[in-house]
């Protein structure tokens, strides 16, 4: 198992985001990858470095799940929002279109509402690098399992599946998982992600929504008062090609281990069905109790568990890191995930 990291990452560090409507620090920092980073040294694990954080081969790839404005936007946008007298350091949405819009605008501040879902997605000057260099290291794991590799774990910082084919949300700018399975894609027909973390993977959803060639499934605190709010009920199934390809299992806020572990089992039922050829693992730690955004209370000892029945899967596998928040625990949620995985 082969296990990816960019130090280009870190470029993005936003300090701030905005917490019900007040400037907060922001849990989605450096340190994050630090702690992770750890945590794998300790357990004899070596990171690489992708041998690329850049190139027209991974632009290609993001631009199949990402739209070419968007990708634009977020390359662009830095500078553009700095031209603008009184602009703030980080590009912060004022102004959104809800309810839909009927055209896109020329103007940053138009723009920035128009691709910025939340809040929780400031840019800053050295951004941009940071968010494909993370791209990049999901890149570098795919393509070690489509080589040949069992599986591979990518530390993804800033993390992924809130984003969809044109909006960033929750911390997330590109979609990882979804650019790992668009690579395991090329070498497999059936293809799927399978997201533990503690929110619904609404970005991940909306990309292979109508597709029936990637299926899609995600175990999350229930939205209806969680974030993302707008998605991730179990009457989302798919559409068109896709029907019955994507599978939620909202679980009540403050539900343990073992509430979460059979809906674990239960998703992975449904995703017997479909017989996947490869799967993704979208690995949010911050379902455990003591995470800063306190939504489930899964112990340390559960994500070994976890880690135990998708070790199971007997197909390749890319573990993408998705979220987890600095506490004390979260260094010990990654080493009991991957003990427990690597015992397949
Ligand atoms: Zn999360």
């Amino acid at each position: 198992m082969k296990f990816f990291y960019s130090a280009a990452q870190d470029s993005h560090a936003p300090e701030t985001f905005l917490l019900r409507g007040q400037p907060a620090p922001s849990p989605e920092r450096p340190e994050r990858a630090l702690r992770l980073a750890d945590a794998i040294d300790e357990l004899g694990l070596t990171l690489n470095a992708p041998a690329e954080v850049d190139s027209p081969r991974l632009r290609d790839r993001l631009a199949r799940i990402h739209t070419p404005r968007y990708l634009t936007f977020l390359e662009t946008i830095h500078a553009r929002w700095q031209a603008m007298p009184g602009a703030s350091a980080l590009v912060a949405p004022n102004v959104h279109p809800c309810g839909g819009g009927h055209h896109y605008p020329s103007h940053p501040v138009g723009q920035a509402g128009w691709h910025l879902h939340d809040m929780a997605c400031p840019i800053g000057a050295d951004s941009f690098a940071g968010i494909l260099a993370s791209a990049a290291s999901a890149e570098a794991a795919a393509m070690s399992v489509c080589e040949g590799e069992p599986s591979a774990y990518a530390l993804c910082r800033p993390p992924g599946h809130h984003a969809g084919p044109e909006r960033a949300g929750g911390f997330c700018f590109l979609n990882n998982s979804a650019l790992a399975a668009t690579i395991l894609r090329e070498r497999h027909d059936r293809v799927a992600i399978v997201d533990v973390d503690l929110h619904h993977g609404n970005g991940t959803q909306d990309i292979f929504y109508a597709r029936g060639d990637v299926w899609t499934g995600s175990v999350h605190a229930d939205t209806d008062a969680f974030y993302p709010f707008f998605w991730g009920g179990a009457d989302e199934t798919g559409s068109g090609e896709g029907q019955g390809a994507n599978v939620n299992l909202p679980l009540p806020l403050g539900s343990d281990g073992k509430v979460f572990l059979d809906a674990v089992e239960t998703l992975l039922q449904r995703l017997d069905d479909f017989a996947p050829e490869a799967v993704v693992v979208a690995l949010g730690l911050d379902a455990h109790k003591d995470d800063p955004l306190a939504g489930l209370a899964l112990e340390t000892e559960d994500f070994r568990k976890i880690g135990a029945r998708l070790g199971q899967l007997s197909v390749p596998m890319v573990l993408i890191q998705e979220g987890g928040y600095p506490t004390a625990a979260l260094g010990a949620n990654l080493s009991a995930f991957l003990e427990g995985y690597l015992k397949r």
